[in-house]
């Protein structure tokens, strides 16, 4: 059987935005869910063929390999296909949303997570949530963060058996961690109920875990946050996620940046805009200005002479450094010519006369005045 188009798979067309995939995809699951598919021998096949689409299609980069190279992008087994409800890994970013939305709907049926032999199970990921300022995006920094976590106990060694003794091979599920159940033409598999799928039984529990190999603790950790992070940025700190469950592996920590609004820098990509009011005497008559930069500093402006509002400027390097290799995005400036308010008898009388002087010679105000007339002209005829 060859290869469904995932976008097919799911029911939607190429392009679809991440909202419409997850809609698609909760959709499908419950469609699909085994208590009312017990007449439809394919609901299970359907069922991992929509978990693996999902599984490609919810993550930004894998989406981007696929609508560009198709399922040829995952050859080598990137795309998981064996990641149906038994054997799903819930390891990494890659499964996990697909396991969460799947515990949601299935309930301890999703402690298939726990997979079967792997008594040490791993850790689960975490993530950090971390606001930055701009100025702090632009030049980086390093931080310390507190994470809860569990962390490996040091009393067993993780093993969760107290003074040496060894974990005994479950009699429930001889060491699978999972039982089997016929349910309608599938064969449901649930976490054993007596190991709670870890395969194995403790007979003299560690005292300070309570067998569980693992201590909920604080860790402090010190994050070196790039320069050039934007919102939506993902930082993985491999190994600084939960430990494993009884000496399994560490999982990952991934701190999210949220890189909040500035008062006077509005970023688009690595660009930075900024609007600046300039005085109608500056714009008419040209000058410099000054304008602040988001390293602090300040960088002098040329305004020509005759500069209208909402002309830009293009202030090249001074945006914001490239995450990934490349040059530095530029800073626009953008003016915002003030018209001038409480004004004294005096200023009244120079604009009185400034405005007899420029009814000629205003090139602005004569083009537009001219087409006026030739618009109106034109309605006539
Ligand atoms: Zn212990
Ligand atoms: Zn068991």
């Amino acid at each position: 059987m060859s290869k469904r188009d995932y976008y097919e798979v799911l029911g939607l067309s190429k392009g679809a935005s991440a909202d419409e995939i997850k809609k698609a995809y909760r959709t499908k699951v419950k469609e699909l869910h085994p208590d009312r598919n017990s007449d439809n021998p394919n609901a299970e096949a359907q069922f991992k063929e929509v978990g693996e689409a999902y599984d490609v299609l919810k993550d930004g980069d894998k989406k981007a390999a696929y609508d560009r190279y198709g399922h040829s992008a995952f050859e080598g087994g990137m795309g998981g296909g064996g990641r149906g409800p038994g054997g799903m890994g819930g390891q990494g970013d890659f499964g996990s949303a697909f396991s969460d939305i799947f515990d949601d709907l299935f309930g301890n049926m999703g402690g298939g997570r726990a997979g079967g032999q792997n008594r040490a199970q791993r850790g689960n990921d975490l993530r950090y949530n971390l606001r930055v300022t701009l100025e702090d995006a632009y030049a980086g920094l390093a931080k310390t963060i507190t994470v809860p976590t569990s962390v490996g106990c040091g009393s067993c060694n993780g093993t969760g058996a107290e003074g040496g003794s060894e974990p005994q091979t479950c009699p429930t599920c001889s060491g699978m961690g999972k039982v089997r159940a016929q349910q309608g033409f599938f064969t449901v598999e649930r976490t054993c109920p007596t190991c709670n799928g870890m395969g194995q039984t403790i007979k003299d529990p560690c005292h300070t875990c309570h067998g569980a190999g693992r201590v909920e603790k604080e860790k402090s950790l010190s994050v070196n946050i790039p320069a050039g992070v934007e919102t939506g940025t993902r930082i993985r700190l491999a190994g600084e996620g939960e430990a494993g469950m009884r000496g399994g592996p560490t999982g990952d920590l991934y701190i999210f940046i949220e890189v909040r609004d500035h008062e006077l820098f509005e970023r688009e990509g690595n660009h930075l805009f900024c609007r600046v009011p300039v005085s109608m005497t500056t714009a008419a008559m040209g000058g410099d200005i000054e304008v602040p930069t988001i390293d602090g500093g300040r960088s002098r402006v040329k305004i020509p002479a005759g500069s209208q509002s909402g002309r830009q400027m293009r202030l090249r390097a001074k945006g914001m450094p490239a995450l990934r290799g490349g040059g530095p995005g530029d800073m626009f400036i953008e003016m915002a010519v003030e018209t001038p308010v409480n004004l004294t008898t005096r200023q009244k009388e120079l604009l009185r006369e400034f405005e007899e002087l420029s009814v000629e010679n205003n090139p602005q105000s004569s083009t537009f005045f001219k087409s006026v007339k030739s618009f109106w002209e034109s309605m006539k005829g």
